[in-house]
């Protein structure tokens, strides 16, 4: 842990320098209980090293919190009667991203549950396909 690391919440919780509801944890990840959860079952599955966001991540990072989330998906679909799960991820302040540590938001679901996890966009299909034309001409 470096210096700067120090003041991350969830560096901290990683070294053991603060109290969290750990549920799971291996050597590249915990997995954590939120203060406010969204839903039932509403679990941060946070890497125990500190990138920012996904962008300064390695990729082998992906596929461990991928796995976290296909493993949390068992256990709530067996433990709550899920039927499935919304993962959030939000990367730099302009995308709420409220902790500088690279963490997902894993929320399990069922039909009917009236959650909005899925917002809805005022983009038409052209004005959305133009910028996709032009974040990926660069
Ligand atoms: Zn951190």
């Amino acid at each position: 842990m470096t210096v700067s690391t120090l003041s991350c919440p969830f560096c901290k919780i990683a070294a053991d320098l603060a109290d969290a509801n750990v549920i799971y944890q291996n050597t590249e990840f915990f997995c954590i209980s939120p203060l406010q959860q969204e839903v039932i079952g509403h679990t941060l599955i946070v890497s125990r090293q500190h990138y920012t966001s996904l962008l300064d991540a390695p990729p082998e990072i992906g596929v461990a919190l991928i796995e976290a989330c296909q493993s949390l998906a068992k256990q709530f679909n067996e433990a709550l009667e899920a039927t499935g799960f919304n993962i959030l991820n939000a990367n730099e302040v302009a995308a709420q991203q409220s902790v500088a540590h690279l963490h997902l938001h894993f929320l399990p679901r069922r039909f009917n549950d009236d959650i909005n996890a899925w917002p809805d966009f005022n983009y038409s299909a052209d004005e959305s396909a133009k910028y996709h034309t032009d974040a990926t001409a660069n």
